[in-house]
Formats: C-alpha cells, sequence, structure tokens
C-alpha cells in the first residue's frame, strides 16, 4: 500500500511522462509527496485499447461473477484501512469522521450495485412471443434486453474524494452494467486516487477478469481529459464538477465522429422555498436548519443550498435575522483545494460588489490558508429576475435570499431559475395550495423535490434522483446516485427469430435466469 505515483493501465504501474502534479495539503498549504506525472497521449491510448480489449468478455461475465467484483472492490478499499482515512485527510482538509462516512457510503454503493447485478431487472427483458397464425401478416419472435455501451470514462470529483471518485458511483454503474472504466483522477487527491485505484486492480486480478476492465490516469484535463473523452473506444463519460469543466468535455464528445452520450453533473443552487404559513410559525428553527445545511462540509455540496425564495414581510425579516445570527457564529472551514478556495473569494467579491445584493452576515473570520467564511446575502425579487449574475453558483456556503412582493413574483422567481439537482420546499397544511399551484414549475426545473427537510444529504437508493435539466446536467434523463445510475451505460437490443441456442442466457425460452420479464404484454411474477 505504497504510493508510487505511477498510473495504473490494466494491471501495470506505469510512470506518466507529461508535466507531474503534487498533491496540497489544503489546511497548511504544502506539498504531499510523491509526485503524479501526468499520462502521455500514447498512455491514454494504451488505457483506452486495453479496455477495448477487455470489454466484449467482460460484458459477458455472469452476473454473479460481476456482483461478485463490485463485493470485492468493497472489501480491498474496506482493507486499506487508516491509511487511505489519513491520506484523504492529508489531500482534502475533510474531517476525518466525514471520510468514514463517505468510506462507508463508497463500498455501500458497491454492495448495493452488486445487489442489483445479481437482480437482473436492469437487463429489462421484454418478449413478443412468435404469432405465426397473425393476420393480415405474422409477428415474428422479438426478444430484448440491455447491453452495456463499452468503455467509460469517469473523471473523480474534488468534493468526494471516495464516494464520487475512483471507485465512486459512476465507476461502480459502470462496471455494473459490464463496462469497462478509465478513470481520469482529481488532482486534488492522487494519493487517495491511487490507493482505491490500487484496491480496484487487486479486485481484477483476484475475480481473474480481463486486466482493461480499469484503469487509472493523471494529468491535465485539456490533454489527458480531452484525449480521453475524443478516444473512439470510449463509448461514455461520467463527470461531476464546474460548469466549464463538463460543458468542454460534453462539447469534445459531440465533436467526435462518433458523438457519445456525457452525464455531467455542473451546476445548482438548490433553490428552499419558504412558504407563507411555515414561515410564520416556524422562522427561527427553520433559520437554524438552513444555516446548519449551509455550512456543512464548508458549502461543498452539489446541493448546497444557495437560494432561498419568500414573500417579504416581518416572518422573513425573523428568519433573515435568526439566519445572519447563526452564520455569525459559524467557524470558518478550510475547502478542499487552494482553487476552490480562490473560486469561492472571486463569488464573494463579486456578489459584494453587485449593487442588488446586500450582505447581512458573514461568519468568524479565518485561522488559516484556504478557509471559506460562511456569507449571506439578501436581494429583491425585481432584481434576481433583472440580473442573471445572481443566479450563478457561488461554490461554498454563500446564499443569497430573495424576497418577492407577492404570490405572482413568487412564481416568476421559479419559473426564471436554471434546471436544478434540487428544490425544497417548506410549508404547512395552509400552504399546501400555494404549493400545488407551483410544483409544476418545481417538476420541470429539478430532479428531486423535497418538502421540509434540507437538500444536502444525499440517500442512496432505488428513488434517488441526483439530475436534473442543464446546467445541473448536461443530460436531464439520468441520475448519478442510486441505483437507477446504471440505465445511463446501457442500450436495447432486440434479438428477431433467434434460434434458442443461439439466443444469450436472459432471453432464453426456458428463462434460465429467472428473470422478471415483460411477456406478451404482462409483467411475469
Ligand atoms: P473542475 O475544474 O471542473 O475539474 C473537474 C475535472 O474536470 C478535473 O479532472 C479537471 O481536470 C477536468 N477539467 C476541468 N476543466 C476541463 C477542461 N476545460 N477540459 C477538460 N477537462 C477539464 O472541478 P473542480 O476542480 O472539482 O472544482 C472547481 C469548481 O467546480 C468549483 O469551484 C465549483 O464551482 C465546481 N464544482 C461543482 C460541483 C458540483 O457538484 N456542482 C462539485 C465540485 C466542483 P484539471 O484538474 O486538470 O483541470
Amino acid at each position: 500500500m505504497t504510493l508510487t505515483g505511477n498510473l495504473l493501465i490494466g494491471q501495470r504501474a506505469i510512470t506518466g511522462t507529461q508535466a507531474a502534479i503534487h498533491a496540497i495539503d489544503p489546511a497548511t498549504d504544502t506539498p504531499l509527496d510523491p509526485p503524479y506525472a501526468g499520462a502521455s497521449a500514447e498512455q491514454v491510448t494504451q488505457a483506452c485499447a486495453q479496455a477495448w480489449a477487455a470489454f466484449d468478455a467482460y460484458r459477458e461475465t455472469t452476473l454473479e461473477q460481476r456482483a461478485q467484483f463490485l463485493e470485492t472492490i468493497a472489501e480491498q478499499i474496506e482493507a486499506l484501512g487508516d491509511t487511505l482515512i489519513d491520506r484523504a485527510n492529508a489531500e482534502t482538509g475533510l474531517p476525518k469522521a466525514r471520510l468514514l462516512g463517505e468510506r462507508g457510503r463508497t463500498c455501500m454503493q458497491l454492495r448495493t450495485f452488486a445487489r442489483v447485478v445479481r437482480a437482473g431487472e436492469w437487463l429489462d427483458v421484454r418478449v413478443d412471443n412468435a404469432l405465426p397464425e397473425r393476420q393480415p401478416l405474422p409477428r415474428p419472435d422479438l426478444r430484448q434486453r440491455q447491453v452495456p455501451l463499452g468503455p467509460v470514462a469517469v473523471f473523480g470529483a474534488s468534493n468526494f474524494p471516495l464516494a464520487f471518485s475512483v471507485a465512486g458511483g459512476d465507476t461502480a454503474s459502470a462496471l455494473a452494467a459490464g463496462c469497462p472504466v478509465v478513470v481520469k483522477a482529481h488532482g486534488a487527491h492522487p494519493g487517495t486516487s491511487e490507493l482505491v485505484g490500487q484496491a480496484v486492480a487487486r479486485a481484477v486480478a483476484q475475480c481473474e477478469l480481463p486486466d482493461g476492465v480499469f484503469s487509472l490516469l493523471y494529468g491535465a484535463g485539456r490533454e489527458v481529459g480531452i484525449g480521453l473523452v475524443s478516444d473512439p473506444r470510449i463509448k461514455a463519460v461520467g463527470f461531476t464538477g464546474s460548469r466549464s469543466g463538463g460543458l468542454a468535455l460534453y462539447q469534445a464528445a459531440q465533436a467526435r465522429q462518433e458523438p457519445i452520450p456525457v452525464y455531467a453533473e455542473m451546476s445548482s443552487i438548490n433553490p428552499v422555498f419558504l412558504f407563507p404559513a411555515a414561515l410564520q410559525a416556524r422562522a427561527e428553527p427553520l433559520a437554524q436548519g438552513f444555516v446548519a445545511s449551509l455550512t456543512q462540509g464548508a458549502g461543498q455540496f452539489c446541493t448546497n443550498p444557495g437560494l432561498v425564495i419568500a414573500r417579504q414581510g416581518p416572518a422573513l425579516e425573523r428568519f433573515i435575522n435568526a439566519a445572519a445570527e447563526h452564520v455569525r457564529q459559524a467557524a470558518a472551514q478550510t475547502m478542499l483545494t487552494p482553487g476552490i478556495a480562490s473560486a469561492y473569494a472571486n463569488g464573494i467579491t463579486a456578489l459584494g460588489e453587485n449593487r442588488n445584493a446586500r450582505q447581512v452576515a458573514s461568519s468568524q473570520p479565518h485561522q488559516g490558508p484556504n478557509q471559506c467564511q460562511a456569507h449571506l446575502f439578501v436581494t429583491s425579487a425585481q432584481a434576481f429576475l433583472a440580473d442573471p449574475a445572481l443566479q450563478a453558483e457561488v461554490f461554498g456556503a454563500a446564499s443569497l435570499v430573495v424576497a418577492c412582493d407577492s404570490d405572482e413574483q413568487v412564481r416568476q422567481v421559479a419559473e426564471h431559475l436554471e434546471g436544478q439537482l434540487t428544490t425544497t420546499l417548506h410549508l404547512d397544511a395552509d400552504d399546501l395550495d400555494r404549493a400545488r399551484q407551483l410544483l409544476p414549475t418545481f417538476e420541470r426545473k429539478a430532479g428531486r423535490i423535497l418538502v421540509n427537510g434540507w437538500p444536502t444529504g444525499v440517500e442512496v437508493c432505488d428513488a434517488m434522483v441526483h439530475g436534473g435539466p442543464f446546467p445541473a446536467t448536461s443530460d436531464a434523463r439520468g441520475t448519478s446516485v442510486g441505483t437507477a445510475a446504471i440505465l445511463r451505460f446501457l442500450r436495447p437490443v432486440c434479438y428477431q427469430d433467434f434460434p434458442d441456442a443461439l439466443l444469450p442466457d436472459p432471453l432464453q425460452h426456458g428463462n434460465p435466469l429467472q428473470l422478471r420479464r415483460l411477456l406478451d404484454g404482462r409483467r411475469e411474477g
């Protein structure tokens, strides 16, 4: 479990030939060894070629073999013990307790996908038996299943060094679907990435899978990232990060001779609507819950509540005053990277200089480098509707309260919003009619709508949607969290009039895998 700074191309650990990066401990601003040399164009090509070579064998592994592989990855990650947590803590500044929780979630995700793979529902088997006597024309025998798209490029996210990184949700769902994965490690946590990459590579060997099922590359996004997405053997992309990074990769993927799907999760300010009866009844507890969600993890969550919308009046004043008090008491927290800390500082400066936004509170001053002070701003609905800059994501613990004159203005603000990962409603029984009227707008805008809770904290389960219309994601049809994430990496194939001996197991007449099929229009069992 020694860190080498090497790329992993299949089972081979190879030194990159391009400029090296060092991880930075954001709490002290000191570089951490070893250096991670970037992959050359040839090394990117090698990883993609190996992934392609592994694809046909990997996608035909049995459901049981693939499920065991996912479980073995989880075991190998757990076997890294404190080494993983210590390195992730040094590279990200995230507290160890948070990282322990995130490791648990990462392994739980892998085991959840193992359960999904075994159950086989994702194959979505549909059978329309032949109707040779049908008039005026007979119907052939038609059978459909889902097959994996091919090798997937995964971009590890900076803000979840385990759960959205090398063996995070994108990798787990792509491997579950039967797709080999080539990961471009995030430069913020290369050592954590290497440790997890070694764990995945050990699982590949232990399960006797083809080498190219998994590779891990380091390097600059503009060379390694674009090279990876442009390689003709890569058939889909999973990404979490900035809007500019996600769009650059999306555009590179669409400019290929063969365009491919890009599932980029990018930018969301996660509006919170405070309805009048709820606000009147509990302005102060709402303010407390809001600031706890806002400041959790220095606000570095894609579901951070960056916008609050309510009718102006005494109840909203109570909410703002109480929230401002909680913000003032909050301690500054170390951010993930110097780059993210300076992007946050720039976002706060821009809001502070915006004459339409009034700053009402800031948290405790910085104690060290790369720290995030929470900030609360207030604006009017009129200003918000007129100024697109007030809708820009400020990644960190900053939020803007939009005070509306009327229900009609609340509706206009809701309608004016860009696509979001989440929309939160705080309401009481007397607010239900107002909420019902806005629900069609909320459904058009967000992937998850939640009532009387806070958007941070995303459950990994079957019903979760962590997605939404642009710019929350580049493709609103998918989710990057929860078991439905597997659907992003599949496509349907129909087999017509195949002899049973040539049909894949899931489609054979005797249903040897005992799958629940859609058989002649009726769901079995
Ligand atoms: P990022 O800059 O988008 O980087 C993510 C990955 O994409 C990195 O591997 C990066 O490689 C690559 N990349 C970035 N720009 C690229 C380009 N033009 N072409 C090809 N590849 C590119 O995201 P980040 O470093 O995590 O954080 C920066 C900002 O992203 C934050 O301040 C925040 O605004 C946003 N962010 C949003 C979320 C969210 O969930 N909404 C999560 C994390 C971050 P390089 O590092 O080599 O450029």
